[in-house]
């Protein structure tokens, strides 16, 4: 029991993920992988794997800097841009340009395949880009459910205020305060963007039974005074228990990822993720006799 919140118990903090590796997605994302679901799948899940790029600046250019055509099934590409623009196109129909604020929520589902480069207005004057991009697995039984395509504007996500003046919660998906965010979902989720000033001592409550996870853009917190999340870090804690609570060392940007747990195999290769070997295999031929489609020219 804890003094402050009698009856409810504190999510623990489990791992800090650190030194995250950097690698290029094609000639336009600088990468950090927060986390992946190769290492630690039933934990975060729903979630499968974040992928920070940047924040980095690019110079004037009229190169298409991104990646080319390349397949997807099995789960949802969810891509939150903070600097910079990002353009999409893929084989259901869908596609846009999304700048700062914007999120863009792709249901992979049975298959799609899609490009995605930088805008190219914000290519031509070039400066500073960063995003993040989130994989979210999908429950099996919509895995083979026809993709979709949601774009979601900085002016369709609420900003919720943190009790006490503490901050700013935009509610990007799931429900924070009674406040719903935009995203439609097909397991229950919470994809929270924070803006905090240092000095805060921060609780969220979340659900018992429920993954959570804080990732750590700009600034950084401290859990028990001891245990310091900084830029480019992730912070995982157990699935028991029923809020989180943190300090704002400084002026700190996060994402809270909070969600129930799908409780099913993971099979994965690369852009595909389903639920068992058989099912990849599947994916590979789907996509190279071309059952995912292709992109107009
Ligand atoms: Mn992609």
């Amino acid at each position: 029991m804890n003094v402050d919140n009698p009856g409810i118990t504190a999510k623990k903090l489990q791992r800090i993920q650190r030194n995250a590796a950097s690698h290029w997605v094609g000639n336009g994302f600088p990468v950090r992988s927060l986390f992946n679901y190769s290492e630690i799948g039933p934990q975060i899940s729903p979630f499968l794997l974040f992928d920070y790029a940047g924040p980095v600046d690019f110079p004037p250019t009229d190169d298409r800097l991104g990646v080319g055509e390349h397949p997807h099934r099995g789960f949802e590409t969810v891509t939150i841009v903070y600097s910079g623009e990002v353009e999409h196109r893929d084989s259901s129909g869908g596609g846009g340009k999304i700048g700062p604020g914007d999120v863009q929520w792709m249901t992979a589902a049975s298959g799609i395949v899609h490009e995605e480069f930088h805008g190219q207005d914000y290519a031509r004057k070039g400066g500073p880009f960063e995003m993040v991009q989130l994989w979210v697995n999908l429950p099996a039984k919509y895995k083979m459910s026809q993709p979709r395509y949601q774009s979601i504007l900085d002016c369709q996500i609420p900003a919720v205020p943190l009790p006490g003046n503490q901050g700013t919660v935009r509610v990007i998906a799931g429900e924070f305060n009674g406040v719903k965010g935009p995203a439609k979902t097909f397991s229950p989720i919470h994809v929270w963007d924070m803006r905090i000033p240092g000095g805060q001592t921060i609780t969220l409550t979340l659900t018992e039974g429920h993954s959570a996870v804080l990732a750590i853009l700009k600034g950084s917190v401290s859990i028990n005074e001891s245990n310091f999340i900084r830029e480019a870090e992730v912070a995982i804690f157990d699935q028991q228990g029923d809020y989180i609570r943190f300090n704002s060392e400084q002026d700190t940007t996060a994402l809270l990822l909070s969600g129930r747990p799908l409780d099913e195999p993971i099979a994965g290769s690369g852009p595909f993720v389903m639920n068992t070997a058989e099912e990849i295999r599947q994916a590979k031929i789907d996509y190279q006799s071309g059952k995912m489609g292709h992109l107009a020219s």
